[in-house]
C-alpha cells in the first residue's frame, strides 16, 4: 500500500458499530475479565489495555498508523515532541554516558541536550550537521546516541542521513532522527539506516495547530542491533523494575516496549486520547498538505531570493542552496516542506518586517495551515547564548517562515509590502 492509503486506513479495524471515524476512547482504565486476565496483562502473557497512561485504543490506532507511514515496526505516542525526544534519549543513555548531537537543532532540543540532560549526568557533544565526518572524534565507549534532525529547524539544513547512520552503525550506536519538519511523507530516515525517529505531532501531523503531542517510532529489526551490544546492557539484562524482564528476549519491538513499560509507566508523559484522535484526523490529509506546503514555500523562497533587502534565503528546494543535493537525494519528489528562513541586515530590520506583515501570524509554531512568521533570536532561541545562537545557525537578522496553505500569490504580496514598508 502507498502512503496516502496507509494514512487513511492503517491501524484501524472497524468495531461492531462499523464507525468510519476512529472512536475516541476517553477512559482512564479498563475492566479486566478476571484476576487471571489482569495478571496475564501485567506479565505480558496477554497483550491488552490496562490503564491509559500505558495504552489506549485511540492512541493505539495513531501509533500503528504513524509506524506504518514511517515504515517502522512500532510507535509510542507522547504528550509532546519534547517528551518523545526525552524518552528516546532516556531509553538509550544513563548518568555517565554521552550523546552526540547535531548543533543545528530546535531550540528546545538544544536546551534539553546541553542543560537538562547534563543535570541527569548525560553529556551532550555537538557536531556540525554540514560536516558529519566530524562525528567520529566525538565517539567513545560511553556514547549511546547520535541525534539529529533530518530537516533542521530553524537553520533549514538537510542532514546527510546515510553518512551519519553509517558512522552510527560502524560503532553500534543508536541513531535518532527528529523527522518533524520533513514528515514521513517527504523523508523516510529508516530507508537510510536510522534506528529511531521522533516527531513533534504538534506541527504537520495535527496540521492546523490544534494540539501538542509527539511520537517515537522504532525501525524494523532493531532488536538485532541491541542484542548483546555492550553499549545497551539495559536491554540485555533483567529489568529489576519489571520482574526481571529482558527486553531483547521478548518477541516485541524492544525499544518501544521499554519506553512503554518503564518510561511511560514512571514518567507518564502520555498522549491524551482526544489529542491522538486529532492527530489521526491530521494524518488523513498529511500527504496533500505536504505537497501544497512545499509548493508554496518554493515559490515564496524564489520571490525572497530575488528581493534586494534579503541577504540570504535558506530553502533546500532552491537550486542555489547548499542543501539542494541532499534534498534531492533524501526527500520524496524533491518536496522540501513548508519551512524556510531568510536573513536581513539586522535584528531591528527583522523585527520591522515581522511587525509589518498582515497575513503571517507572529507565532512560535510551525506546520500550521495558516502561515507563521517568527524571529527566532528574540523568541524560540532567546534562551541560547550568543555562541549557541551562532552555532545552531540563527543569526539575529534571521526570520523564519512556516509557509501555510493560503494562496501563494497573497503570501508573496503581503511579504513584498512588509519588506518595502
Ligand atoms: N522538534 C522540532 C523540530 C520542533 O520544531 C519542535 C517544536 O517546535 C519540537 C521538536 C518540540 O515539539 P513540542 O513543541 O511538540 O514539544
Amino acid at each position: 500500500m502507498e502512503l496516502q492509503t496507509k494514512a487513511l486506513h492503517a491501524g484501524y479495524e472497524k468495531d461492531s458499530q462499523g464507525t468510519m471515524a476512529v472512536p475516541i476512547y476517553m477512559t482512564t482504565a479498563y475492566e479486566f475479565r478476571d484476576s487471571e486476565h489482569a495478571a496475564n496483562l501485567f506479565s505480558l502473557k496477554e497483550l491488552g489495555n490496562i490503564y491509559t497512561r500505558l495504552n489506549n485504543p485511540t492512541t493505539d490506532v495513531f501509533e500503528k498508523r504513524f509506524a506504518e507511514l514511517e515504515g517502522g515496526e512500532a510507535a509510542i505516542a507522547t504528550s509532546s515532541g519534547m517528551s518523545a525526544t526525552f524518552f528516546a534519549i532516556a531509553n538509550s543513555a544513563e548518568a555517565g554516558d554521552n550523546i552526540v548531537c547535531a548543533k543545528q537543532l530546535y531550540g528546545g532540543s538544544v536546551t534539553l541536550m546541553s542543560h537538562t540532560l547534563k543535570r541527569f549526568g548525560i553529556e551532550a557533544r555537538f557536531f556540525d550537521v554540514q560536516n558529519p565526518e566530524s562525528i567520529e572524534v566525538l565517539i567513545d565507549n560511553k556514547t549511546k546516541v547520535i541525534f539529529f534532525e533530518s530537516l533542521t529547524n530553524p537553520s533549514i539544513d538537510v542532514a546527510d542521513i546515510e553518512v551519519i547512520t553509517n558512522i552510527a552503525n560502524k560503532h553500534g550506536i543508536l541513531s535518532i532522527v527528529d523527522n518533524t519538519v520533513a514528515t514521513p511523507i517527504i523523508c523516510r530516515p529508516f530507508e537510510h539506516g536510522a534506528d529511531i525517529c521522533v516527531h513533534s505531532a504538534s506541527k504537520y501531523t495535527t496540521g492546523q495547530g490544534l494540539a501538542i503531542g509527539g511520537i517515537l517510532v522504532e525501525r524494523k529489526g532493531l532488536v538485532e542491533k541491541l542484542k548483546a551490544n555492550p553499549r545497551y546492557a539495559h536491554f540485555n539484562e533483567p529489568d529489576a523494575s519489571y520482574h526481571g524482564l529482558v527486553y531483547v528476549d521478548v518477541p516485541l519491538p524492544p525499544f518501544t516496549l521499554r519506553t512503554r513499560l518503564s518510561l511511560l509507566r514512571d514518567i507518564g508523559a502520555v498522549s491524551s486520547p482526544f489529542n491522538s484522535w486529532l492527530f489521526i484526523q491530521g494524518l488523513e490529509h498529511l500527504s496533500l498538505r505536504m505537497r501544497e506546503h512545499s509548493n508554496n514555500a518554493l515559490q515564496l523562497a524564489g520571490f525572497l531570493e530575488s528581493h534586494p533587502k534579503v541577504l540570504k534565503v535558506n530553502y533546500p528546494g532552491l537550486k542555489s542552496n547548499s542543501n539542494y543535493e541532499n534534498g534531492q537525494k533524501y526527500f520524496t519528489n524533491g518536496l522540501c516542506s513548508g519551512l524556510l528562513s531568510f536573513e536581513v541586515a539586522s535584528l531591528q530590520e527583522a523585527k520591522k518586517i515581522v511587525d509589518a506583515t498582515e497575513l503571517y501570524s507572529l507565532v512560535v509554531n510551525i506546520g500550521d495551515s495558516k502561515s507563521i512568521i517568527t524571529h527566532p533570536a528574540s523568541t524560540t532561541h532567546q534562551q541560547l547564548s550568543q555562541e549557541e545562537l551562532i552555532a545552531c545557525g540563527v543569526p539575529s537578522g534571521l526570520i523564519r517562515i512556516s509557509c501555510g496553505l493560503e494562496s501563494v500569490n497573497d503570501l508573496i504580496t503581503d511579504m513584498k509590502q512588509a519588506l518595502e514598508k
